[in-house]
């Protein structure tokens, strides 16, 4: 039986599972982790070309069905951890490859994950996520659209992010009451626009969409003086909204340079 707590809801159309992985097209030597691979849907297929794949389950219940299900793949590897909590980089540090991380996520805990997972960018190649499409839309979203805010600046901050496709309820078991989506998620190589201190960025991302509906200006006073704010070359009189991810560093590098503390 699904567990609501855990999120459980368990595809069930072979259709779009195939879609799912020939969009991830997983290969024979990747270094794939799968975050909640729940009765094995996606994990089926993905062993299928990938032997060698790790998967986090948090559902103790779910292990012994996974085990029994693919005891045919001696490197197959199910940690019972928590996601949030797991150290992916456990599976990079012996030297391995960069990580391809995959989920079919649970929707009460996507987005704590997704920012316990962008800390691991350095190390990590891809992830696809099936996520509530709103979510999804979120960390797509450009400055002045509605949905644009802390999560897609933050994602957008490390990674290049393509909204893939729609899923509907139909395709799980039971069916959730929200449309979902694929998202691709890839880490840059190289940030194209490094903050001098990521922890500030993410404290004035925070501060400045705290109110929407105010100015910039309006948040960052919890941040910094009036005489600091007057000093910014940044146009503060605007909403947060209106800011690109390269105009939010360039603002929390001018607040380090003015000697704005975290
Ligand atoms: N991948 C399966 C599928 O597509 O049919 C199951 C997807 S279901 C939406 C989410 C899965 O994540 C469940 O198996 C659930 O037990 C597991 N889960 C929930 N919270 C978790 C956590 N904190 N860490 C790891 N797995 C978790």
């Amino acid at each position: 039986k699904a567990r609501k707590r855990f999120g459980q809801n368990f595809l069930s159309d072979p259709g779009i599972i195939q879609r799912i992985v020939s969009s991830i097209a997983p290969k024979t030597d990747d270094n794939i982790v799968e975050i909640g691979p729940g009765k094995g849907a996606i994990t089926e297929l993905l062993l299928e070309v990938c032997p060698k794949l790790n998967v986090v389950e948090l559902d103790r219940d779910l292990i012994p069905i996974l085990l029994a299900q693919f005891a045919k793949y001696k490197d197959f590897k199910i940690h019972q951890a928590d996601a949030l909590k797991f150290d992916f980089s456990s599976l990079t540090d012996d030297g391995q490859q960069a990580l391809r991380i995959v989920g079919n996520l649970p929707y009460n805990i996507s987005t704590p994950l997704i920012f316990h997972l962008l800390s691991y960018h350095g190390t990590v190649k891809d992830m696809h996520f099936m996520l509530q499409k709103e979510v999804v839309e979120r960390m797509a979203a450009v400055p002045g659209q509605k949905s644009y805010g802390r999560l897609g600046i933050m994602v957008q901050y490390y990674c290049q992010v393509e909204n893939l496709f729609l899923v509907p309820p139909e395709c799980f078991q039971p069916k959730p009451k929200v449309d979902s989506a694929i998202v691709r998620l890839k880490p840059y190589q190289e940030l194209p626009h490094p903050a001098r201190n990521v922890k500030l960025l993410e404290r004035v991302v925070n501060v400045a969409f705290q109110q929407r509906r105010k100015t910039l200006r309006n948040g960052l006073k919890q941040l910094a003086s009036a005489e600091q704010l007057d000093a910014l070359n940044t146009d503060i009189s605007v909403r947060a909204e209106n800011l690109s991810v390269a105009e939010f560093v360039a603002l929390s590098d001018e607040l380090l340079e003015l000697g704005v503390k975290i």
